[in-house]
Protein backbone atom coordinates (compact mmCIF):
# COMPACT_ATOMS: atom_id res chain seq x y z
CA UNK A 1 0.00 0.00 0.00
CA UNK A 2 1.05 3.71 -1.32
CA UNK A 3 2.01 5.47 1.96
CA UNK A 4 -0.05 8.50 2.78
CA UNK A 5 1.77 11.94 1.99
CA UNK A 6 -0.93 13.81 2.99
CA UNK A 7 -0.12 14.10 6.80
CA UNK A 8 3.49 14.51 6.89
CA UNK A 9 4.26 17.06 4.73
CA UNK A 10 3.46 20.71 5.31
CA UNK A 11 0.56 22.65 4.19
CA UNK A 12 2.26 25.00 2.14
CA UNK A 13 3.86 22.81 -0.15
CA UNK A 14 0.27 22.06 -1.37
CA UNK A 15 0.00 24.75 -3.59
CA UNK A 16 3.54 24.83 -5.02
CA UNK A 17 4.49 23.70 -8.17
CA UNK A 18 7.97 21.96 -9.12
CA UNK A 19 10.32 24.82 -10.52
CA UNK A 20 10.26 24.98 -14.96
CA UNK A 21 14.17 24.60 -15.54
CA UNK A 22 13.73 23.25 -19.05
CA UNK A 23 14.87 20.57 -20.62
CA UNK A 24 19.00 20.16 -20.03
CA UNK A 25 20.83 19.82 -23.50
CA UNK A 26 21.23 16.15 -22.86
CA UNK A 27 17.43 15.39 -22.89
CA UNK A 28 16.77 17.65 -26.09
CA UNK A 29 19.33 16.18 -28.19
CA UNK A 30 18.29 12.37 -27.79
CA UNK A 31 14.49 13.44 -27.53
CA UNK A 32 14.63 15.04 -31.14
CA UNK A 33 17.84 13.98 -32.54
CA UNK A 34 19.22 17.05 -32.93
CA UNK A 35 23.07 18.07 -33.41
CA UNK A 36 23.14 21.81 -33.07
CA UNK A 37 21.02 23.30 -30.30
CA UNK A 38 20.21 27.40 -29.51
CA UNK A 39 19.87 27.06 -26.01
CA UNK A 40 17.94 30.25 -25.29
CA UNK A 41 16.02 29.57 -22.22
CA UNK A 42 17.84 30.37 -19.06
CA UNK A 43 20.18 33.53 -19.85
CA UNK A 44 23.15 31.66 -19.63
CA UNK A 45 26.68 33.38 -21.13
CA UNK A 46 27.33 31.45 -24.33
CA UNK A 47 31.26 33.27 -23.89
CA UNK A 48 31.59 31.21 -20.61
CA UNK A 49 34.19 31.79 -18.10
CA UNK A 50 37.56 33.88 -18.79
CA UNK A 51 40.14 31.58 -20.06
CA UNK A 52 42.49 32.28 -16.53
CA UNK A 53 39.09 31.16 -14.41
CA UNK A 54 39.11 27.43 -16.55
CA UNK A 55 43.11 27.27 -15.40
CA UNK A 56 42.51 27.74 -11.71
CA UNK A 57 39.59 25.07 -11.78
CA UNK A 58 42.38 23.10 -13.87
CA UNK A 59 45.20 23.80 -11.13
CA UNK A 60 42.32 23.32 -8.03
CA UNK A 61 40.58 20.66 -8.65
CA UNK A 62 43.00 18.18 -6.57
CA UNK A 63 41.69 19.98 -3.73
CA UNK A 64 37.83 18.85 -3.65
CA UNK A 65 38.41 16.06 -1.17
CA UNK A 66 38.72 19.01 1.51
CA UNK A 67 35.32 20.68 2.94
CA UNK A 68 35.06 23.83 1.28
CA UNK A 69 35.89 27.58 3.56
CA UNK A 70 32.74 27.84 4.91
CA UNK A 71 32.96 31.90 5.13
CA UNK A 72 34.51 31.77 1.40
CA UNK A 73 37.33 34.66 3.04
CA UNK A 74 39.93 34.64 -0.12
CA UNK A 75 36.52 35.28 -2.21
CA UNK A 76 35.01 37.90 0.04
CA UNK A 77 37.84 39.93 0.84
CA UNK A 78 38.13 39.93 -3.15
CA UNK A 79 34.54 40.95 -3.68
CA UNK A 80 34.61 43.67 -1.10
CA UNK A 81 37.55 45.87 -2.87
CA UNK A 82 36.01 44.62 -6.07
CA UNK A 83 32.63 46.55 -5.10
CA UNK A 84 34.24 49.01 -1.86
CA UNK A 85 31.72 46.91 0.09
CA UNK A 86 32.09 45.60 3.86
CA UNK A 87 33.59 42.46 4.26
CA UNK A 88 31.17 41.36 7.09
CA UNK A 89 28.30 42.85 5.26
CA UNK A 90 28.24 40.32 2.20
CA UNK A 91 26.81 36.65 2.26
CA UNK A 92 27.27 33.85 -0.33
CA UNK A 93 24.91 31.88 -1.80
CA UNK A 94 24.75 28.26 -3.94
CA UNK A 95 23.43 30.62 -6.51
CA UNK A 96 21.18 33.78 -5.49
CA UNK A 97 18.98 31.73 -5.56
CA UNK A 98 19.60 30.20 -2.49
CA UNK A 99 19.68 33.73 -0.65
CA UNK A 100 16.18 34.02 -1.59
CA UNK A 101 15.60 31.28 -0.09
CA UNK A 102 17.51 31.96 3.26
CA UNK A 103 16.42 35.09 3.47
CA UNK A 104 12.38 34.08 3.19
CA UNK A 105 13.18 31.54 5.66
CA UNK A 106 14.66 34.04 7.69
CA UNK A 107 12.38 36.83 8.00
CA UNK A 108 8.48 35.28 7.12
CA UNK A 109 5.69 34.00 8.99
CA UNK A 110 2.74 32.94 7.44
CA UNK A 111 0.74 35.34 6.34
CA UNK A 112 3.46 37.70 6.68
CA UNK A 113 2.78 40.35 3.09
CA UNK A 114 5.65 39.96 0.21
CA UNK A 115 5.36 42.24 -2.55
CA UNK A 116 6.58 41.81 -6.03
CA UNK A 117 6.87 42.53 -9.66
CA UNK A 118 4.80 40.93 -12.19
CA UNK A 119 5.25 39.27 -14.28
CA UNK A 120 8.09 37.65 -11.87
CA UNK A 121 10.91 35.64 -11.38
CA UNK A 122 9.21 32.81 -9.82
CA UNK A 123 11.63 31.93 -7.08
CA UNK A 124 10.62 35.35 -5.79
CA UNK A 125 6.80 34.29 -5.31
CA UNK A 126 7.90 30.39 -4.38
CA UNK A 127 10.04 31.30 -1.43
CA UNK A 128 7.23 33.30 0.21
CA UNK A 129 4.15 31.08 -0.18
CA UNK A 130 6.57 27.98 1.09
CA UNK A 131 6.68 29.88 4.32
CA UNK A 132 3.36 30.60 4.05
CA UNK A 133 3.46 34.65 3.66
CA UNK A 134 1.05 36.02 1.22
CA UNK A 135 2.23 37.29 -2.08
CA UNK A 136 1.16 40.93 -3.79
CA UNK A 137 1.80 41.44 -7.35
CA UNK A 138 2.34 44.85 -8.98
CA UNK A 139 1.67 43.91 -12.92
CA UNK A 140 3.82 46.10 -14.99
CA UNK A 141 1.85 48.36 -17.47
CA UNK A 142 -0.01 47.48 -20.85
CA UNK A 143 3.43 48.89 -22.57
CA UNK A 144 5.53 46.36 -20.30
CA UNK A 145 7.21 49.16 -18.15
CA UNK A 146 7.01 49.04 -14.13
CA UNK A 147 4.28 50.65 -12.43
CA UNK A 148 5.75 53.10 -10.88
CA UNK A 149 2.85 54.43 -8.87
CA UNK A 150 1.47 51.19 -7.92
CA UNK A 151 4.93 50.24 -6.69
CA UNK A 152 5.12 53.20 -4.65
CA UNK A 153 1.65 52.67 -3.59
CA UNK A 154 2.16 49.00 -2.47
CA UNK A 155 5.64 49.81 -0.67
CA UNK A 156 4.21 52.70 1.28
CA UNK A 157 1.82 49.96 3.51
CA UNK A 158 3.63 47.82 5.51
CA UNK A 159 5.13 44.56 4.77
CA UNK A 160 7.29 42.11 5.62
CA UNK A 161 9.50 41.75 2.69
CA UNK A 162 9.46 44.13 -1.05
CA UNK A 163 11.48 42.09 -3.25
CA UNK A 164 12.28 42.61 -7.33
CA UNK A 165 14.36 41.96 -9.49
CA UNK A 166 16.43 45.94 -11.38
CA UNK A 167 16.26 45.16 -14.37
CA UNK A 168 13.36 43.09 -13.91
CA UNK A 169 13.41 39.40 -15.09
CA UNK A 170 11.26 38.17 -17.23
CA UNK A 171 10.52 42.06 -18.72
CA UNK A 172 14.02 43.24 -18.57
CA UNK A 173 12.13 46.94 -18.33
CA UNK A 174 14.09 48.87 -15.41
CA UNK A 175 13.71 51.49 -12.87
CA UNK A 176 15.33 54.85 -13.70
CA UNK A 177 17.57 56.16 -10.40
CA UNK A 178 14.59 58.97 -9.66
CA UNK A 179 11.96 55.99 -9.92
CA UNK A 180 14.12 53.59 -7.73
CA UNK A 181 14.77 56.75 -5.30
CA UNK A 182 11.04 57.05 -4.90
CA UNK A 183 10.12 53.29 -4.35
CA UNK A 184 13.26 52.98 -1.61
CA UNK A 185 12.06 56.53 -0.22
CA UNK A 186 8.14 55.32 -0.19
CA UNK A 187 8.93 51.96 1.44
CA UNK A 188 7.51 51.17 4.83
CA UNK A 189 10.44 51.29 7.51
CA UNK A 190 9.70 47.73 8.53
CA UNK A 191 9.92 46.33 5.91
CA UNK A 192 12.81 44.55 3.74
CA UNK A 193 14.00 45.06 0.84
CA UNK A 194 15.52 42.72 -1.86
CA UNK A 195 16.68 44.16 -4.86
CA UNK A 196 17.78 41.54 -7.12
CA UNK A 197 20.66 42.85 -9.25
CA UNK A 198 21.75 39.62 -11.26
CA UNK A 199 21.21 41.84 -14.81
CA UNK A 200 23.79 44.73 -13.02
CA UNK A 201 26.65 44.06 -15.34
CA UNK A 202 24.62 43.91 -18.63
CA UNK A 203 22.53 47.45 -17.54
CA UNK A 204 24.26 49.84 -18.72
CA UNK A 205 21.72 52.49 -19.98
CA UNK A 206 22.91 55.86 -19.20
CA UNK A 207 19.68 55.61 -16.89
CA UNK A 208 20.05 52.85 -15.18
CA UNK A 209 22.05 52.77 -11.50
CA UNK A 210 22.31 50.27 -8.57
CA UNK A 211 20.76 50.51 -5.63
CA UNK A 212 24.02 50.77 -3.86
CA UNK A 213 24.55 53.99 -3.02
CA UNK A 214 20.98 55.12 -2.35
CA UNK A 215 20.26 52.41 0.32
CA UNK A 216 23.38 53.53 2.15
CA UNK A 217 22.19 56.94 2.37
CA UNK A 218 18.61 55.70 3.45
CA UNK A 219 19.06 53.46 6.16
CA UNK A 220 16.72 50.31 6.52
CA UNK A 221 17.53 46.59 6.40
CA UNK A 222 17.84 46.28 3.11
CA UNK A 223 19.65 42.97 0.77
CA UNK A 224 21.14 43.85 -2.72
CA UNK A 225 21.51 40.54 -4.83
CA UNK A 226 23.87 39.55 -7.93
CA UNK A 227 25.12 36.51 -9.23
CA UNK A 228 28.25 35.28 -11.17
CA UNK A 229 26.10 33.27 -13.50
CA UNK A 230 24.78 35.83 -15.68
CA UNK A 231 27.72 38.28 -17.13
CA UNK A 232 30.43 36.17 -15.35
CA UNK A 233 29.24 32.96 -16.98
CA UNK A 234 29.21 30.75 -14.17
CA UNK A 235 25.76 29.41 -14.15
CA UNK A 236 26.89 25.88 -13.83
CA UNK A 237 29.39 26.50 -10.19
CA UNK A 238 26.22 28.34 -8.85
CA UNK A 239 27.70 31.84 -6.88
CA UNK A 240 25.21 34.14 -5.55
CA UNK A 241 26.03 37.04 -3.91
CA UNK A 242 23.84 39.94 -1.37
CA UNK A 243 25.09 43.00 -0.35
CA UNK A 244 23.47 43.55 3.01
CA UNK A 245 22.39 46.93 5.18
CA UNK A 246 24.69 45.59 8.43
CA UNK A 247 26.57 42.94 9.75
CA UNK A 248 23.87 42.16 11.88
CA UNK A 249 21.77 41.33 9.14
CA UNK A 250 23.95 39.05 7.40
CA UNK A 251 24.82 37.05 10.77
CA UNK A 252 21.22 36.81 11.03
CA UNK A 253 21.15 35.25 7.71
CA UNK A 254 23.77 33.21 8.17
CA UNK A 255 22.15 31.12 10.70
CA UNK A 256 19.90 29.53 7.76
CA UNK A 257 22.44 29.33 5.31
CA UNK A 258 24.17 25.45 5.04
CA UNK A 259 27.91 26.06 6.56
CA UNK A 260 29.32 24.80 3.18
CA UNK A 261 26.82 26.19 0.65
CA UNK A 262 29.61 27.45 -1.71
CA UNK A 263 31.65 24.91 -2.96
CA UNK A 264 35.41 24.54 -3.19
CA UNK A 265 35.75 25.62 -7.70
CA UNK A 266 32.57 27.98 -7.04
CA UNK A 267 34.89 29.86 -4.55
CA UNK A 268 37.79 29.60 -6.62
CA UNK A 269 36.32 30.88 -10.11
CA UNK A 270 34.35 33.32 -8.80
CA UNK A 271 37.75 35.07 -7.14
CA UNK A 272 39.81 34.26 -10.45
CA UNK A 273 36.97 36.30 -11.97
CA UNK A 274 37.06 38.89 -10.81
CA UNK A 275 40.81 39.41 -11.70
CA UNK A 276 39.65 39.66 -15.36
CA UNK A 277 36.81 42.01 -15.56
CA UNK A 278 37.96 43.34 -18.84
CA UNK A 279 37.24 39.34 -20.48
CA UNK A 280 33.63 40.37 -18.45
CA UNK A 281 32.92 43.47 -20.02
CA UNK A 282 33.92 42.40 -23.88
CA UNK A 283 31.21 40.01 -23.40
CA UNK A 284 28.97 42.16 -21.82
CA UNK A 285 29.33 44.24 -24.74
CA UNK A 286 29.30 41.60 -27.35
CA UNK A 287 25.55 40.49 -25.75
CA UNK A 288 24.70 44.02 -26.18
CA UNK A 289 25.10 44.16 -29.78
CA UNK A 290 24.00 41.24 -30.18
CA UNK A 291 20.68 42.03 -27.96
CA UNK A 292 19.97 45.18 -30.72
CA UNK A 293 20.35 42.84 -33.83
CA UNK A 294 17.77 40.44 -32.35
CA UNK A 295 15.92 42.91 -31.45
CA UNK A 296 15.86 44.33 -35.07
CA UNK A 297 14.62 41.19 -36.39
CA UNK A 298 12.01 40.60 -34.28
CA UNK A 299 10.17 43.80 -35.34
CA UNK A 300 11.25 43.65 -38.51
CA UNK A 301 8.97 40.07 -37.96
CA UNK A 302 6.51 42.32 -36.10
CA UNK A 303 6.80 41.67 -32.91
CA UNK A 304 6.25 43.82 -30.12
CA UNK A 305 9.11 43.58 -27.81
CA UNK A 306 9.76 45.34 -24.19
CA UNK A 307 12.76 47.49 -24.04
CA UNK A 308 15.72 45.06 -22.24
CA UNK A 309 18.22 46.15 -20.45
CA UNK A 310 19.21 42.57 -19.43
CA UNK A 311 20.81 39.56 -21.52
CA UNK A 312 17.33 38.21 -22.74
CA UNK A 313 14.06 39.50 -25.09
CA UNK A 314 10.62 39.24 -24.08
CA UNK A 315 8.04 39.33 -26.66
CA UNK A 316 3.93 39.05 -27.38
CA UNK A 317 3.59 35.99 -30.15
CA UNK A 318 0.01 37.32 -29.84
CA UNK A 319 -0.72 32.92 -29.50
CA UNK A 320 -0.43 30.84 -26.91
CA UNK A 321 3.54 30.90 -26.68
CA UNK A 322 4.13 27.05 -26.07
CA UNK A 323 2.62 25.72 -29.65
CA UNK A 324 5.56 28.24 -30.78
CA UNK A 325 7.92 27.02 -28.11
CA UNK A 326 7.35 23.65 -28.69
CA UNK A 327 7.46 24.04 -32.94
CA UNK A 328 11.08 26.33 -32.19
CA UNK A 329 12.24 23.42 -30.51
CA UNK A 330 11.80 20.23 -32.37
CA UNK A 331 14.05 22.65 -34.84
CA UNK A 332 16.80 22.72 -31.82
CA UNK A 333 16.31 26.33 -30.93
CA UNK A 334 14.87 26.54 -26.94
CA UNK A 335 13.09 29.84 -25.62
CA UNK A 336 11.07 30.32 -22.40
CA UNK A 337 7.62 30.13 -23.18
CA UNK A 338 5.94 32.59 -20.29
CA UNK A 339 3.28 30.54 -18.40
CA UNK A 340 2.05 33.25 -16.01
CA UNK A 341 -1.46 34.48 -16.02
CA UNK A 342 -1.95 37.16 -18.50
CA UNK A 343 1.25 36.46 -20.12
CA UNK A 344 0.81 33.04 -21.53
CA UNK A 345 1.44 34.75 -25.33
CA UNK A 346 5.07 35.61 -24.17
CA UNK A 347 8.53 34.35 -24.84
CA UNK A 348 11.94 35.41 -23.04
CA UNK A 349 14.72 34.50 -25.46
CA UNK A 350 18.34 35.05 -24.22
CA UNK A 351 20.38 36.29 -25.97
CA UNK A 352 23.16 33.26 -27.06
CA UNK A 353 26.23 33.66 -29.94
CA UNK A 354 25.91 35.43 -32.85
CA UNK A 355 24.97 31.76 -34.24
CA UNK A 356 22.69 30.90 -31.75
CA UNK A 357 20.75 33.88 -32.36
CA UNK A 358 20.84 33.61 -36.45
CA UNK A 359 19.69 29.85 -35.84
CA UNK A 360 16.44 31.80 -33.44
CA UNK A 361 15.93 34.19 -35.89
CA UNK A 362 15.83 31.69 -39.06
CA UNK A 363 14.12 29.24 -37.06
CA UNK A 364 10.98 32.26 -36.17
CA UNK A 365 10.76 33.18 -39.74
CA UNK A 366 9.93 29.82 -40.76
C1 LIG B 1 19.06 34.25 -13.11
C2 LIG B 1 18.43 34.98 -11.98
C3 LIG B 1 18.77 34.68 -10.67
C4 LIG B 1 19.48 33.41 -10.33
O1 LIG B 1 20.77 33.53 -10.21
P1 LIG B 1 21.64 32.35 -9.59
O2 LIG B 1 22.72 33.13 -8.96
O3 LIG B 1 22.07 31.52 -10.74
O4 LIG B 1 20.83 31.57 -8.61
C5 LIG B 1 18.27 35.45 -9.64
N1 LIG B 1 17.40 36.45 -9.90
C6 LIG B 1 17.02 36.73 -11.15
C7 LIG B 1 16.05 37.83 -11.37
C8 LIG B 1 17.50 36.00 -12.22
O5 LIG B 1 17.07 36.24 -13.44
Amino acid sequence: MMADLGKLIRRELDQMQPYNAGLSLDEIRSKYDLDVIAKLASNENPNGPAPEVLRILRETSHDVYLYPDGSANLLRQKLARHLDFPEDQLIFGNGSEELISIICQSVLDPDDRVVTLYPSFSLHEEYAYMMGANVERVSVTSDLDIDLEALIEAAAHPAKMLIFANPMNPVGCWLNPDDLQAVIRAKHPDTLLVLDEAYYEYAIAADYCSGDKMLLENGGNWIILRTFSKAWGLAGLRVGFGMCSSADLRKTLDLTRTPFNLNTSAQMAASASLDATAYMKGNIEKTISERSRVAAALSKLGYKIAPSSGNFLFFDTRAPSTSLADALLKRGTVVKPWKQAGFETFIRVSIGSMEENDKFIADLAR
